[in-house]
């Protein structure tokens, strides 16, 4: 493809931005009706700790073209704001990282010396696949180097590396099938219970019902990896040519929905774009983030598909329950 990496990382950042934005407005009680009619709330939509770490990404790819994991880490720390909805295990973390801690050890020492398994290292991970869009190789290499800095669990890395996977495939291939965006990925995923997941996303392609989908693959409430990324996949590949669409199958499964939608939204983005009048209504991303502002009309690899821009309604759903705190509490 054409598209240079910057722009592509920078139109993934925005499309996860979105995602996660619109996504987290429904763990607002007043706004989860809203889920039924396919109603975006009144804006201006926040982001949270998706955004702001998948930010670091962009960032330390810019400045250094590859993932530098010190400066990841720093920036990870730096750039933490408690009020952006942090898991508390990924947290305490930072701030003992800001206190000088040594990242390496840290990670590796939480949850008992497992590491952690939780989704975070795929919810942040999807700008990274549109920078090396063009070396797949690289693209699961780099990957995992973003995950390990908070992510050692061999989970959380498989994760992370589908989700990069899926966004550097959807990035540069034009035409694209359910089954062959799957196919694709899975070439690249480690045996893991992610790998699993996508094998199972892989046969459910045919189902239309996200709460059937949600039902075998996980939703990302019990937010670990492998309850999240495969679900994710499944709506990315049901709706390659359809931002829209693409957002409200996921956030119609509930879950973990600011990060399930994240993950969706910068898969996506590099490939068929974001609604205007949707992305006008997020809040703007950090000045500290350097990103660019979108461009009018991203070149992507599935312009050539239409995007349909109206969605059917749905069967209500509601996301879950006991709210956005909740929903973060057990993240690792
Ligand atoms: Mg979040």
């Amino acid at each position: 493809m054409s598209v240079d990496p910057l722009t592509r990382a920078t139109a993934s950042l925005h499309g996860l931005a979105l995602g996660d934005a619109l996504g987290s407005q429904f763990f607002v009680p007043a706004h989860r009706p809203l889920l039924g009619s396919r109603t975006p709330p009144p804006g201006p939509w926040q982001w949270t700790d998706d955004t702001e770490m998948a930010c670091s990404i962009h960032r330390v790819l810019t400045d250094h073209g590859r993932i530098d994991q010190d400066a990841l880490a720093a920036s990870f720390a730096a750039h933490h704001d408690f009020d952006r909805g942090y898991g508390p295990a990924t947290g305490r973390m930072l701030r003992l990282i800001r206190e000088g801690g040594d990242w390496r050890t840290l990670a590796a020492d939480l949850f008992d010396g497992s590491g952690s398994w939780g989704n975070g290292a795929a919810m942040r991970v999807a700008p990274l696949g549109a920078w090396f869009a063009d070396d797949l190789p690289q693209t699961v290499r780099q990957a995992e180097l973003s995950a390990r800095v908070t992510h050692t669990h061999p989970e959380a890395v498989a994760g992370a590396i589908a989700v990069a996977v899926a966004a550097a495939v959807a990035a540069t291939h034009a035409d694209l099938s359910p089954g062959r965006f799957l196919d694709l990925v899975a070439e690249h995923v480690p045996p893991s219970m992610v790998a699993d997941g996508i094998g199972e996303a892989r046969l459910l392609l045919t189902v239309g019902d996200p709460l059937l989908a949600a039902r075998v693959l996980g939703n990302g409430r019990n937010v670990t990896a492998h309850d999240t990324v495969p679900f994710t996949l499944w709506a990315a590949a049901r709706h390659l040519g359809d931002f829209t669409r693409a957002f409200w199958t996921t956030a119609a499964a509930g879950g973990d929905v600011d990060t399930t939608c994240a993950i969706v939204g910068g898969i996506l983005a590099a490939r068929i774009g974001i609604p205007d009048h949707w992305m006008r209504m997020v809040e703007a991303l950090p000045a500290w983030a350097e990103a660019p502002g979108l461009a009018p009309d991203v070149p992507a690899a599935g312009r050539a598909t239409p995007s349909r821009r109206t969605a059917a309604p749905t069967p209500s759903r509601d996301p879950g329950s006991g709210g956005h705190a909740a929903e973060h509490r057990h993240r690792r």
